[in-house]
């Protein structure tokens, strides 16, 4: 019971993350689309735990907090929301790198984690902002 109460809650608090977070047009409305390309690797003796992409279109919501595959991970997951932050603040179009998921769990600290490539597309400026 006080396991599935814990889920519960979670679940809102990620409905609730996600609605904070608004739609991509509106808090990057110069970006035309976004292309996730992540790894997922694991600590063991089958690091490659699954590859994955995520197509993000305006429409979408602006939430790139990825889950932690581990099961029993608590408070963890890949937060690519400051990295793409900057990303469209300074319209970068590739970024790669490595995230270590900081969740707690009964295995080691360091149990997961990803390497990201970031793809963004921007629109096409109107208007020149001269500055
Ligand atoms: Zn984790």
């Amino acid at each position: 019971m006080v396991n599935r109460h814990k889920y519960a809650a979670k679940m809102d608090q990620k409905k609730q993350n996600r609605l904070i977070a608004g739609v991509v047009q509106d808090r990057f409305p110069e970006v035309s689309g976004i292309v996730i390309n992540m790894t997922y690797y694991q600590q063991g003796a089958n690091p490659v735990l699954m590859e994955r992409t995520v197509n993000i279109f305006p429409s979408s919501d602006a939430y790139f907090k990825m889950d932690c595959m581990i099961k029993g991970c608590d408070g963890g997951g890949f937060d690519l929301t400051p990295i793409i932050d900057g990303m469209a603040k300074t319209r970068k179009h590739v970024k790669k790198g490595a995230l270590v998921c900081n969740g707690n769990t009964d295995v080691a600290s360091d149990h997961a984690s990803v390497d990201y490539e970031i793809f963004i597309q921007y629109k096409k400026r109107l208007d020149k902002r001269s500055r």
